[in-house]
């Protein structure tokens, strides 16, 4: 089989179809993303992923290639996991999509089927169909969105929640099915392989079939309504600060409710990342298309555009002057915790905000380094650790929750910061102990 793109997703598809034992090209035509692949690695850190990369390319079971017609030609099944980024009005560009769907059309043998494994706009399906009937090959088309998180993808696909798989060809169906199938069969030898624990959660691990544009409709809905949840939280956070109660109190009983569900509910700097906002945004764009309008949705984008901002003020407010001068860390620059990804991250709107309004800015993060340095602002200094980027600073804000961040003391962070100014961005300290130590501590919604 081949899979095309070699990005969070491709890759974590390709390394786990390839480590089961399926021979699986990995098509990119970034030359340095599949160098490093053949190397046994990803260009990305993903726990336990590069485990499986060095099985497989030692296997000879994951070739990595630029070349359609050494890969798909060969293959009678074709992941589509190339990106779709956001234009600037907010619609979802397929270029990627489109460009890869008609090269891989000229290359593929009779009874190929072709998987979209990337987020694309309902409708996107039907116009790759008729393109394929173009085609003098008899070509099956499969919609199968991908719901894997950055920093626990394996754990995500190896114990899912569902696979959804939407279309016309019943065959082309039972065949993706019976893939995934193969997958859950192999579970126990990659999980050892790749050393991820599974969840604490058990998952539901539905196999679900459905129409082809139900099927694109679930990737963006899902997204969309986390954004949702998440802006939700923050809107209440927001009042919680006026009133004094603490929104970790007030969310996490309102999720105690079987009905609501308590995840993506953490206030905080709001979502980042490579997917939330580019698929709200999508979201509305085809709505407008069909001409549906998604006020609530629109309504999620402003509450997280305001989300950094809003830290800013609050940390400006403690220091009872203007942040000129102020040395400020920031720890925490990927767009959550356990990735290197730093698309769209909020750590970096709030380090870039800060350095704009004067602030002297610091900042780290473990495995984020050299991708935020290309979005940092020349003035933000990057530090070799937490420690070096704290012991310069008379404020912090923790702006990514990762275990190593946690793990330095109310009492360590106390003495290390001259003025005492915890700013908590996404909640994860208990703030009553922080506050024992002298620390003045600000979180979002608990005043
Ligand atoms: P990415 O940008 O990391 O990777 C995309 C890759 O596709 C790049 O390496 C690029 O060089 C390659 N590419 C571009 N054109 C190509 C072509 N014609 N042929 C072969 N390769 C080509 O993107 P990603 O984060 O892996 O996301 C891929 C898709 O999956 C997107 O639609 C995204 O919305 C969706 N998705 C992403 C995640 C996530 O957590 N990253 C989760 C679920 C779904």
């Amino acid at each position: 089989m081949t899979v095309l793109g070699s990005g969070y997703v491709g890759l974590t598809a390709a390394a786990l179809f390839a480590a089961s034992g399926i021979k699986t090209y990995i098509v990119d035509p970034n030359q340095e993303r599949l160098d490093t692949i053949r190397q046994g690695k990803s260009f990305f850190y993903e726990v336990g992923l590069d485990a499986l990369i060095s099985k497989a390319i030692k296997d000879g079971n994951l070739l990595p290639t630029q070349s359609y017609s050494e890969s798909v030609a060969k293959s009678s099944l074709v992941f589509s996991a190339v990106g779709t980024p956001d234009n600037p009005d907010g619609s979802s560009n397929l270029t990627y999509v489109f460009a890869a769907a008609k090269e891989a059309m000229l290359y593929m043998p009779d009874g190929t089927v072709y998987v979209q494994k990337s987020t694309v706009p309902v409708g996107t399906g039907q116009k790759i169909i008729e393109l394929f009937k173009t085609s003098t090959t008899r070509l099956s088309y499969v919609s199968n969105p991908e719901f894997l998180r950055e920093g626990c993808a394996l754990q995500d696909s190896l114990w899912f929640d569902r696979i959804v798989v939407g279309g016309t060809n019943q065959e082309a169906l039972k065949r993706i099915m019976a893939l995934y199938k193969h997958i859950h069969e192999a579970r126990l030898q990659l999980q050892t392989l790749s050393d991820i624990k599974p969840p604490k959660q058990v998952r539901a691990e539905s196999y679900i079939t459905t129409s082809l544009p139900s099927a694109e409709l679930i990737k963006v809905t899902s997204n969309a309504f986390l954004s949702l949840k998440i802006s939700f939280a923050n809107s209440i956070a927001k009042l919680a600060d006026k009133v004094g109660a603490d929104i970790t109190e007030v969310m996490s009983a309102v999720g105690a409710d079987t009905r609501i569900n308590p995840a993506f509910f953490n206030a905080g700097r709001g979502y980042g990342g490579g997917c939330f906002p580019k698929d709200v945004s999508g979201l509305i764009a085809a709505g407008l298309e069909y001409g549906v309008a998604m006020p609530i949705l629109e309504a999620s984008q402003a509450v997280n555009a305001s989300m950094p901002g809003y830290i800013i003020e609050k940390l400006q407010l403690a220091c009872g002057k203007s942040l000129k001068g102020c040395k400020v860390a920031v720890l925490g620059l990927a767009f959550k915790a356990d990735t290197s990804d730093v698309r769209r991250s909020p750590g970096i709107a709030i380090a870039n905000k800060l350095a704009k309004s004067g602030a002297l800015v610091t900042c780290y993060d473990p495995e984020a380094m050299s991708e935020a340095k290309l979005e940092l602002l020349s003035t933000v200094k990057l530090m070799a650790s937490a420690k070096e980027a704290l012991e310069h600073a008379e404020a912090v804000v923790i702006a990514t929750d990762w275990q190593e961040f946690k793990d330095i003391t109310a009492q360590q962070y106390a003495s290390l910061l001259k003025k005492g100014i915890l700013v908590d961005a996404v909640n994860c300290f208990n703030a009553v102990v922080v506050r024992k130590t002298g620390i003045h501590y600000i979180g979002v919604g608990r005043s």
